[in-house]
């Protein structure tokens, strides 16, 4: 038998073991950790809706109507109007035909991609991606082709030498770094090469784009350039599952052949109510946007000032870079003494050597919040020897 606590004591010799902080209270910029406020800078909850009263409404003006639980999979009978209707106002959102609903974005990544590549065709993932596409690709049993992050050259070469269906897959907004993927360019060498473009817009949806319709629309692209987009409901969005938006055809197939749809209990339709009128937020509060990009910019400019590396990143995923992962967890704690939550990350979920500190900002945040967390990285900015060097 395998010796899971000596695994699990290894893990903490290496500064990796991972812990779960409880929480009580709603998700503000402000939450409750072991009975202290904590300021937070590192959930997804981008725009600051996932308590916004108008969804809170939605929610509860919806439960007497759908009922609580969707008691059964979206094919057998938990198919309910609530979740229609999400589908519908999804496809309007994102300028597509048609949408499916699904309950995680976990769960979508895996279903989409396992369900659009097999045996024998092959898959090209950018090196960066997340890691529910990554699980996706291993579920599909297509064979794998890992390029370069962003590369596009790289890419281009890998899809000239391969024959047989290529499926091409990147986040578009990338989690950990918070950079955008280079969509036009993807597009163009899937044009030429008969690759079909999946991008999965979990972190771009509500926050970029004309009314927050996501990095794809942020680049000026439409469905015909890219084919099958991925959203998840739980980030900007503010409540929670996650969708696939493209032809109606494709949808029609995910239906038939997504097991992660097909296999599993329809969220609760009250959720798909109050994440409509989330998307009504998203696309008439443009001011979200704007006060979210100035504290994004005045961030940017003083940290960099103080000396802390940052990655080319201008949307709200703002890590500044440590290495180590024992000071990354340092530098974290540091911060918490101070009242701040800022999560140290590390690998495997960033390459070993890249610890870091994943700073996300949001629309709830104040400019004295963010002020905050600079006096506190200013007062502790003696734990990196040099920029993005630990001590
Ligand atoms: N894709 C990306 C890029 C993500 O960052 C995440 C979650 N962090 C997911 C998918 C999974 O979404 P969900 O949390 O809805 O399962």
């Amino acid at each position: 038998m395998r010796d899971f606590a000596l695994e699990l004591e290894q893990r903490k010799q290496a500064g990796l073991y991972r812990t779960r902080r409880q929480i009580s209270g709603p998700q503000q910029p402000v939450l409750t950790s072991d009975g202290k406020p904590l300021l937070s800078f590192c959930s997804n909850d981008y725009l600051g809706l996932a308590n916004h009263p108008a969804n809170i409404d939605a929610l509860r003006d919806a439960l007497p109507e759908t009922g609580l639980g969707g008691a059964a999979s979206h094919l057998i009978c938990g198919h309910h109007d609530a979740h229609h209707r999400l589908e519908q106002r999804l496809a309007e959102f994102t300028g597509r035909s048609s949408a499916l609903f699904f309950s995680t974005g976990y769960m979508a990544n895996m279903g989409v991609i396992s369900a659009l590549a097999g045996r024998g065709d092959t898959i090209f993932s950018d090196r960066l991606n997340h890691a529910s596409i990554i699980d996706g690709c291993i579920l599909s049993r297509a064979k794998i082709r890992r390029y370069a992050h962003g590369d596009v050259a790289a890419l281009e070469t890998m899809l000239a030498q391969t024959s047989g269906h290529k499926l091409v897959v990147t986040d578009g907004v990338f989690s950990m770094d918070g950079d955008v993927a280079p969509l036009k360019e993807l597009a163009r060498v899937c044009r030429a090469h008969d690759a079909l473009l999946v991008v999965d817009d979990a972190h771009g949806i509500g926050v970029l784009g004309p009314q927050g319709r996501g990095s794809i629309a942020a680049q000026g692209l439409s469905e015909e350039d890219v084919p099958v987009l991925i959203g998840t409901l739980g980030k900007a969005v503010g409540t929670s599952g996650a969708f696939v938006a493209g032809s109606s055809v494709l949808m029609d197939y995910l239906v038939q052949k997504a097991r992660t749809y097909i296999y599993t209990t329809a969220m609760p339709p009250a959720i798909a109510a109050a994440t409509c009128a989330s998307i009504d937020l998203i696309e008439h509060d443009d001011d979200r946007r704007r006060h979210l990009e100035k504290l994004i910019a005045a961030f940017r400019q003083q940290a960099t000032a103080m000396g802390y590396q940052l990655m080319p990143s201008e949307t709200p995923i703002q890590p500044i870079m440590v290495g180590d992962n024992w000071t990354a967890l340092e530098l974290s704690k540091a911060l918490e003494q101070q009242g701040l939550l800022v999560t140290a990350i590390r690998p495997p979920t960033v390459p070993e050597g890249e610890a870091r500190l994943r700073v996300t900002f949001s629309a709830a945040h104040s400019e004295a919040d963010l002020n905050r967390l600079l006096r506190a990285l200013s007062s502790c900015r003696h734990l990196l020897s040099s920029p993005g060097v630990a001590v």
